[in-house]
């Protein structure tokens, strides 16, 4: 059995402090202790400024401005330069041009591609070759990615389109800060909230058992 947690709440009052926490509430059961150590994170490296940034952006640009602006200006007003894409090759194009108009903003762009090292899925992964029938036998290699962004010391990673799993491993294995521009799902045009707003209609399905 699930724990009741935050999808139980029909509060929220985390944001809205006007009434009682539930009974389940992490917020409730905060200790100032915890509360302190959390905050001593937030003086770690650089995540003060991360998280002041990101709020200032929010703010300033609220339904304003598309992801797109929002890298762009989260990476100015962080002060990077130098911007690494891990792209997959399903969207090398969108990959191009969103490179394209960081070069416009002044940025030094490296990107990778999800093929990159060209190495054997089967032979790597251990994967049976008839699995391979549709995609082929050519390894997605997010952690060659993520290495090779590394070594070009980027200050920021954007993550176009890489498969779910291998967007985990670029996560775990990239030095720089990442962020999404753009989240694959090949059914819904990369919109995978799509099958979360249709679910009590064409997406049913899952919800059943
Ligand atoms: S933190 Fe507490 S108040 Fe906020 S959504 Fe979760 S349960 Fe609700």
């Amino acid at each position: 059995m699930n724990k009741h947690s935050c999808k139980d709440c029909g509060i929220i009052n985390c944001k809205n402090q006007d009434k009682k926490y539930p009974k389940f509430c992490p917020t409730k059961d905060l200790t100032d202790d915890e509360i302190i150590e959390i905050e001593k994170l937030y003086n770690e490296d650089n995540n003060r400024e991360i998280s002041r940034i990101s709020a200032e952006i929010e703010d300033e640009f609220y339904c304003k401005y598309t992801r797109v602006e929002e890298i762009i200006e989260f990476a100015k007003r962080m002060k990077m330069n130098k911007i690494g894409i891990a792209a997959c090759v399903g969207l090398f194009e969108e990959s191009r041009i969103f490179a394209k108009i960081l070069t416009k903003h002044n940025f030094e762009v490296y990107s990778v591609a999800c093929k990159v090292g060209s190495m054997n899925k089967t032979e790597i992964t251990g994967l049976d070759e008839s699995k391979t029938k549709v995609t082929g036998n050519v390894m997605c290699n997010p952690i060659l990615q993520a290495k090779i962004l590394n070594d070009e010391k980027t200050d920021l990673n954007v993550i176009i389109g890489l498969c779910v799993g291998h967007d985990s491993l670029f996560y775990k294995y990239s030095d720089a800060l990442c962020t999404t521009l753009v989240t694959k799902d090949k059914v819904l045009a990369h919109n995978p909230a799509g099958a979360l707003y249709q679910s009590n209609t064409y997406y049913k399905k899952l919800l059943n058992d």
